[in-house]
């Protein structure tokens, strides 16, 4: 069996283990050392200091580069921001960035802070209306995809926009995040790069910050490694360790969170206190199609904007008493939040979205809580 017999929900579990000898661990350890035992010339992937190289970041970096199908182990990264800052390290000087416009509001912060500091170019694009990215591709030097996006859930064209990339001669980048590589596995569809947040699906327990970059192309990957070591950005050993314990669960998980998340979208489609309710898995949703078409999975995310606006939104999130009010998704509990409190996010997101993470938990469970409090903010 090769790893390419092996199913992803497969890999998560088998790949990145020690090799199977008489007495040795099944487990790789967490090697503590700043430093190695070195002298004289360093040879090409000899381990001399922690920040260039530690074998506790490897048998994750094989699980996820296993799990996206790529050629290579990913890198991994302090951050999903410092995997972002790296891949966007692609984009020159006075070079021109095509992003989308719901893309991740701290993404779309950084781009900000490239064309301040750097010069360049930041185009705004809806991701999901093909023509208007085509459009927009002409003289750029990285086109920025999330699909899903966050937090508005729209769903890309992915291999029209890789295509067309390509043709105008635009590397493509894709934050993976919301899908997970169980949902999508943007190398297959052409692209050069993929990110993700190791902070959310992931590592999936809500307890360590951390990112990742993915590619297929050994010289890009070198260039990755090497921005992470000038940079220093870079994980800790406990951290990479709980991420590999995390994304050894992550098919079981992933499953139960999306069966929640669309069985809550479709209860909360006909609650008379809902207003709109987004998720992929709806027919109803405007990314349907295409996410039935591109995608194995709809992933745990649902946008939800209950009646009464803003403040309705923000009593539904205080009446809770099982959903957990927090930034950040993916883990094995149920959170949301209503992204408008944050000055930063997009003006087009409307004021009244709460971004819903499905967690593991029972449905029917997360189903009264919600419904209380949905039904309690409009005073009833
Ligand atoms: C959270 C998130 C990030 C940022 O990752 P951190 O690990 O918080 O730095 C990037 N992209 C998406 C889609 C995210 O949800």
């Amino acid at each position: 069996m090769t790893p390419d017999d092996l199913s992803p929900a497969t890999l998560a579990v088998a790949a990145g283990r020690p090799e199977r000898q008489q007495g040795a661990p099944v487990n790789a350890p967490i090697v503590l050392s700043s430093t190695y035992v070195s002298q004289g010339e360093v040879g090409a992937g000899e381990k001399f200091y922690a920040r260039a190289g530690t074998e506790t970041w490897e048998p994750f970096e094989q699980v996820l580069g296993a799990l996206e199908g790529a050629a290579h182990p990913a890198v991994l990264f302090g951050s999903g921001m410092a995997a972002i800052a790296a891949a966007m390290s692609l984009v020159p000087a006075g070079g021109l960035l095509v992003v989308p416009r719901h893309a991740y509001q701290v993404t779309l912060g950084y781009a900000a802070d490239l064309a301040e500091r750097y010069g360049v170019r930041v185009t705004a694009v809806e991701i999901a209306d093909t023509d208007a990215v085509v459009a927009a591709l002409p003289g750029a030097d990285l086109l920025w995809v999330e699909s899903p996006t966050n937090p508005m859930l729209e769903v890309a064209d992915l291999p029209a926009l890789v295509a067309a990339a390509h043709a105008a001669g635009v590397p493509v980048a894709v934050d993976n995040t919301f899908a997970t590589p169980l949902g999508q596995r943007p190398l297959a569809h052409g692209a050069d790069l993929v990110v993700h947040s190791v902070t959310k699906h992931l590592a999936g327990h809500t307890d360590v910050v951390l990112g990742a970059a993915v590619t297929d192309d050994a010289a890009l990957r070198a260039r990755l490694v090497a921005y992470r070591t000038l940079h220093g950005s870079i994980a800790g050993p406990f951290e990479a360790w709980l991420a590999l314990r995390g994304v050894r669960t992550l098919a079981l998980r992933v499953e139960r969170q999306q069966a929640n998340a669309l069985e809550l979208a479709r209860r909360l489609e006909s609650h008379p206190d809902v207003v709109e309710v987004r998720h992929p898995g709806l027919p109803s949703d405007p990314g349907h199609e295409r996410a039935t078409r591109l995608m194995t999975g709809y992933g745990s995310i649902v946008g939800l904007r209950p009646v009464g606006g803003a403040a309705g939104a923000d009593a539904v999130v205080a009446a809770l008493a099982l959903w957990l009010p927090a930034t950040s998704l993916g883990g094995v509990e149920s959170s949301l939040e209503r992204r408008r409190r944050y000055a930063t996010e997009s003006p087009t997101v409307p004021e009244d979205l709460l971004r819903l993470s499905v967690g593991i938990e029972d449905v029917e469970d997360l189903w009264r809580d919600l419904d209380q409090a949905l039904r309690g903010a409009r005073g009833r």
